[in-house]
């Protein structure tokens, strides 16, 4: 019983809940058993069973007289970026120790007011920096996937690892993911499941732990592209307390899954068939490419020039946002402090103990491409060639209305690969960095399995605001992949 009821869909589950066959402490019970079961993935930050009993039970009562909201006693993971009041927030980092928000951020209350129902917070990169959540003070996270052939820990993918191990793994319906250059999009592929990340001003950053904050977008991760839809409706909208978030509806997304995809044009950009590209993940593109074609798209190959400049691009602006954001942290309001014997000392000492070798990397780089004698040539030139990239792609949108690409260079690894050298690392973001620049929406799905079994994903781009799009050419993904496959590391219990 627990085992099918920690299977079901977002959708199932609610459907289920709706029709009083199941009841959300039920539910809840189920998931809380599985996260305590496989502790050992380390997917959890902080796990709060009493709060999510609590918020079951008067999810059950409203559900008993037909109320409730679109997430009504749904249990979801929460990443540990999301401030959540009078639950400990970490970010992954050593330097948030003790601090517990006295508020919530936009997104998970507005998620606790549609109904979900709060297991905990998951694991991630420490500030989300990070590809394979190796750099989370609080450890690794060990991926529910295995080779099917060898049962040696991979990553999960990051910076929201926590996540979407959680997911995978059946320790959650579905859960927060940020993106800030493929955080969710990603760890979703590295985990064979759906992460979107929407349009850049669809989610209010409020209240989420800023890493660089022009490219910062909340998204969903979940089992299906539907549920994504789902969750995604309940997390976003305008909100006052960012100043950009976006005044703009939101959209029936969950319809939009059911649109046919027929006549859509989608474009195939040359510039993604990067050298020496495994051509395992080039099969699954060419897979995704099939599937749509047979579904009456038009195929179109598209070209984006600036490609090539898009992840040195970022890895300009993203660390000189962080370095400035993470000025925060001196030890004197909130979190760790080390003293030292004056201010100085004790800035130095807690600045250096409480953050982690990658974020020490990235504000040293953040504060010298920000210095006055290298701001002109370093940070307003990826200024400028960031708005070449995001052009690029609206010349392209012009012809067609998605862009299919893979979503990741590579299938998840083991966990100390990469470590050494940073830059192998920051190429895992080939493919999702430019989308991330140009501040649009992108939508990883499962695509299939390669030569190990490990899931590799397939990556649609669509116009801004235009997630609608961009759920209907995933859904239409999703149906032909049929992806069904279990991570091998979950025993599945009769
Ligand atoms: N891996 C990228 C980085 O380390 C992206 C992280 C993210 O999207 N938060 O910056």
């Amino acid at each position: 019983m627990t085992a099918s009821l920690t299977d079901l869909t977002l959708k199932d589950a609610r459907a289920k809940l709706r029709a009083r066959e199941i009841s959300s402490t039920e539910l809840t019970q189920a998931y809380l058993d599985a996260v305590a079961r496989y502790r050992d993935w380390n997917a959890f930050i902080t796990e709060t069973p009493e709060k999510a009993l609590a918020m079951a039970d008067a999810s059950d009562r409203k559900l008993a007289v037909g109320e409730g909201g679109p997430m009504e006693g749904l249990p979801i993971g929460m990443k540990d970026l999301f401030c959540t009041a009078g639950t400990r927030t970490t970010a992954g980092s050593h330097i948030l120790d003790g601090f517990t928000p006295p508020y919530e951020s936009t997104v998970s209350g507005k998620l606790w007011a549609a109904g979900a129902v709060c297991l905990g917070k998951t694991n991630m990169d420490e500030f989300a920096m990070g590809s394979s959540n190796i750099t989370s003070y609080r450890g690794p996270v060990a991926s529910p996937w295995t080779k099917r052939a060898e049962n040696k820990p991979l990553v999960p993918g990051g910076s929201s690892g926590g996540s979407a191990a959680a997911v995978a793994g059946r320790l959650c319906v579905a859960a927060t993911g940020t993106d800030t250059g493929g955080s969710i999009r990603q760890p979703a592929a590295f985990a064979g499941i759906c992460g979107v990340k929407p349009t850049y001003g669809r989610c209010s950053r409020f209240g989420i732990v800023a890493f660089a904050s022009s490219l910062d977008q909340a998204g969903a991760m979940a089992r299906t592209v539907e549920d994504c839809a789902i969750m995604l409706e309940a997390m976003a909208g305008f909100d006052p307390h960012d100043s950009t978030s976006a005044d703009l509806p939101v959209p029936d997304w969950t319809a939009a899954c059911a649109k046919p995809v027929r006549g859509l044009k989608i474009g195939i950009p040359k510039e993604y068939r990067v050298e020496g590209m495994d051509p395992e993940i080039d099969a699954v593109w060419q897979g995704g490419i099939d599937w749509l074609k047979a579904e009456g798209c038009e195929i179109k190959d598209i070209s984006l020039p600036h490609t090539k400049y898009a992840l040195p691009t970022y890895y300009i602006i993203a660390p000189a946002e962080a370095s400035s954001n993470l000025a925060r942290y001196d030890g004197m309001r909130y979190g760790l402090r080390v003293p030292g014997r004056n201010l100085v000392e004790t800035y130095g000492k807690t600045r250096g103990e409480g953050f982690g070798v990658e974020v020490q990397r990235r504000v040293l780089i953040g504060t010298y491409v920000l210095s006055a004698g290298y701001y002109d040539a370093y940070y307003l030139k990826a200024q400028k060639v960031r708005r070449l990239i995001s052009d690029d792609f609206l010349k392209a949108f012009e012809d067609v209305d998605l862009i299919l690409t893979p979503t990741a260079p590579s299938a998840a690894f083991r966990e100390g690969d990469k470590m050494d050298d940073p830059v192998a690392m920051y190429l895992n973001d080939v493919f999702t960095v430019p989308s991330s620049l140009a501040g649009l929406p992108a939508m990883s799905v499962p695509g299939g399995l390669n030569g190990d079994g490990l899931p590799l994903g397939l990556h649609l781009i669509g116009k801004p605001w235009d997630e609608a799009t961009v759920f209907a050419g995933a859904a239409a993904l999703e149906r032909a992949a049929d992806f069904d496959v279990v991570p091998y590391g979950l025993e599945r219990a009769a």
